[in-house]
């Protein structure tokens, strides 16, 4: 049986506000390390997309989350120049927001499922 791990979830944090202030995107929910920080509560899609991220900074570590995704946005604002298109193609985020609707997604999920988007943008695959 796959061993079942995900974050701690904390809701009706200021956490995501003051994060929004220096990101080209509004955040509503963010996971850093192993937390889960959302300005309200969260729905089931909202929890299953932060939990994906929360795996990636698991299979990754958090330093190495933390050098990646603001890397591969460089990476795709270069590509597009455009932040908020940069964002969802960064492959983290690929992956979060493609299975986020998916209920079975955790339980089957493949360790480094994100690897598979790193090379493609969204309209290629
Ligand atoms: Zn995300």
């Amino acid at each position: 049986m796959r061993r079942r791990c995900f974050p701690v979830l904390k809701e009706n944090s200021r956490i995501p506000a003051l994060l929004s202030k220096i990101s080209p995107i509004n955040i509503d929910a963010i996971s850093l390390g192993l937390f889960v920080f959302a300005r309200g509560t969260m729905t089931k899609t909202t929890k299953r997309h932060e939990t994906i991220h929360y795996l990636q900074w698991c299979e990754l570590g958090f330093l190495g989350f933390l050098v990646l995704y603001p890397l591969f946005w460089l990476i795709r604002l270069v590509q597009y120049r455009d932040g908020a298109r940069a964002y969802l193609e960064i492959p983290f985020e690929r992956e979060a927001y493609g299975h986020e609707g998916d209920s079975g997604y955790l339980s089957s999920r493949r360790s480094y499922a994100w690897l598979k988007y790193v090379r493609t943008s969204s309209n290629q695959s």
